[in-house]
């Protein structure tokens, strides 16, 4: 029996978690469950799967999820704040977490299930790419199981040789990976209409169903940008043998290109069930609730390179994961901030880049080699995005 936590549970991979292991409650024990501001959401879930441990972010939270859980008569133990997240990692006798919090939130409780040798399902992007180096350190020191669950991170997963993150001998002959992008909502959209681009048609992604954040990376491709350095972490392979393919069906989650003209893809549907369901159970594979992929029900499958004048986000990207050093965590923290002005102030959509150009330009370079150093480099591009969101 798995004893599992998830960090970010009232989250859209949160649900997706607790989904697959509705199904197997031979298999899989919730033991915390933590979320931001969601507490009835949360009060349902505790009363479903009864955890040890709950946590919210703040005490009033912390006061209405009790309330709600005594009249539930449910016994689990309600927490709050940053190191409680952490808490619910170290002190609920888990084995595995999904790190499923969205952004830099979810970094410091990752990097404590590194630390203490969990089976890691790392969906929490973010955190790779603020401390991609500190992160895969606390892995190595931890001596636990990283499992990426991100579609196209897991698809490469799947498809590279057993162990290959562990052991990356050039005798495997991997040459390239191939990360496959859809595109998001306005791949073919007309170039003038995207200063007039609201929340709401940024949310909505052709064909996955994911949180708001995320949803807007999607649409701008900083998503893409952010995998990128998320695979150069994960897989470590150089930048340049890391490509991004368009792929409007979101079928093919990724490939791997090896040395002998091979190339190994994942296919299925666009459903998380299916990465989720596969990093809780690996190197087993269980049922996942999701439709089986018919292949001769699909149109054509096409691929192409992604327009870099189109996606500004994305050649961003690309060049803060050459610069490296600090400038991925500038890159995050000023993207976070563009973009939750964008959903909840009305930021224009085509400043997003704008912002993130800005502060990327205004921090000078440096080495990212404590985490304390890249929470005070992450609260500063902050800062900084804010006064020339402000400026404007
Ligand atoms: P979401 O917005 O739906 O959920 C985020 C979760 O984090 C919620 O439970 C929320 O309560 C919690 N949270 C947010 N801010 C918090 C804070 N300050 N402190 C504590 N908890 C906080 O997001 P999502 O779509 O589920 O994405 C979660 C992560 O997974 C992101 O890093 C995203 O990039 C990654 N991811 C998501 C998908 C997807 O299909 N949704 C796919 C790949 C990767
Ligand atoms: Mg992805």
């Amino acid at each position: 029996m798995k004893q599992v936590a998830i960090l970010g549970s009232t989250g859209s991979i949160g649900m997706n978690t607790l989904d697959v292991i509705r199904n197997h409650p031979d298999r899989f024990k919730v033991v915390a469950l933590t979320a931001g501001k969601q507490i009835e959401k949360l009060a349902e879930q505790c009363a479903e799967f009864k955890p040890a441990i709950a946590v919210v972010s703040d005490v009033n939270g912390a006061a209405s999820l009790s309330k709600l859980l005594l009249d539930k008569q449910i016994k689990t133990q309600v927490l709050y704040g940053p190191a409680a997240l952490v808490a619910a990692v170290t002190e609920s006798n888990c084995d595995t977490v999904m790190a499923a919090i969205v952004g830099a939130a979810g970094l410091v409780p990752a990097l404590a299930a590194a630390k203490a040798g969990k089976r890691v399902l790392l969906a929490n992007k973010e955190a790779l790419v603020m401390s991609g180096d500190l992160f895969m350190q606390a892995m190595k020191q931890g001596g636990g199981e990283l499992l990426p669950i991100d579609s196209e991170h897991n698809a490469i997963f799947q498809c590279l040789p057993n162990q290959f993150t562990k052991n990356p001998n050039p005798s495997l002959g991997v040459e390239e990976l191939w990360l496959t992008a859809s595109g998001g909502p306005f791949r073919n959209t007309p170039l003038e209409q995207l200063a007039d681009i609201t929340p709401e048609q940024a949310c909505a992604h052709p064909n996955w169903v994911m949180g708001r954040k995320i949803s807007v990376d999607s649409a701008t491709m900083m998503n893409k940008g952010l995998e990128v350095i998320e695979a150069f972490w994960l897989f470590g392979l150089p930048l340049e043998k890391i490509k991004v393919l368009i792929h409007p069906q979101s079928v093919v989650h990724s490939m791997v290109r090896y040395r002998d003209g091979s190339v190994l893809a994942q296919l299925g549907q666009p459903d998380m069930r299916t990465p989720i369901a596969y990093g809780l159970a690996w190197p087993e594979r269980i049922e996942a609730g999701v439709a089986p992929l018919s292949l001769t029900q699909l149109a054509a499958l096409s691929f192409s390179e992604p327009d870099l004048a189109r996606f500004p986000c994305l050649s961003l990207a690309f060049s803060a994961a050459k610069a490296g050093g600090i400038a991925p965590t500038v890159l995050n923290a000023a993207n976070e901030v563009a973009v939750a002005a964008f959903l909840d102030e009305g930021l224009p959509y085509l400043r997003i880049p704008e912002v993130v150009e800005k502060t990327l330009s205004a921090i000078s370079a440096a080495n990212a080699d404590s985490l304390e150093f890249i929470l005070e480099v992450d609260a500063r591009a902050r800062k900084l995005a804010k006064e020339f969101i402000c400026k404007h």
